[in-house]
């Protein structure tokens, strides 16, 4: 697919390997509506459209990466903007009791959108890890 615009930039097959359909490279491009709480050239932090707890914030590159492992390996860098991005969403937040990070990852972990994401959940005591 031709890149359209400035606004399609992130969504080139030339820059990204990926078609547009992908949600998130949509919601990054603003094609898709979020609730944005934090953005860098690089990276956006949008609320999750069905929080597990009273935060619940996805952290994104906006460029395509499927998973943390792609992520980490073709641009570490990136993934540091990431990590620095959801220390800022955790302290814009009022997380000082504290929050979890996770970034489920391939099939076993039910990621469900193939675009890197982190999800940051706090506002309340998180309980155990896992339910199970
Ligand atoms: P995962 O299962 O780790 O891939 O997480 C995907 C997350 O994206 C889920 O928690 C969904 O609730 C969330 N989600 C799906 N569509 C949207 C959307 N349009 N805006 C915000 N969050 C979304
Ligand atoms: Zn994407």
């Amino acid at each position: 697919m031709p890149c359209d615009g400035p606004a399609a930039v992130p969504l080139c097959v030339e820059f990204s390997g990926v078609t547009n359909d992908c949600l998130f490279c949509r919601i990054a491009a603003g094609e898709i509506p979020a609730t944005v709480v934090h953005e860098t050239d690089t990276t956006l932090a949008f609320r999750d459209i069905g929080p597990k707890a009273p935060v619940h914030v996805l952290v994104i590159p906006k460029a395509h990466h499927a998973d943390v492992a792609a992520l980490a390996e073709a641009a570490p860098a990136l993934a540091g903007e990431v990590l620095a991005a959801i220390a800022a969403v955790a302290k814009a937040e009022g997380l000082e009791d504290g929050y979890r990070v996770i970034f489920n990852s391939g099939p076993h972990s039910g990621q469900e959108v193939a675009h890197v994401h982190a999800h940051v959940l706090g506002g309340r005591p998180l309980g155990p890890m896992l339910a199970g």
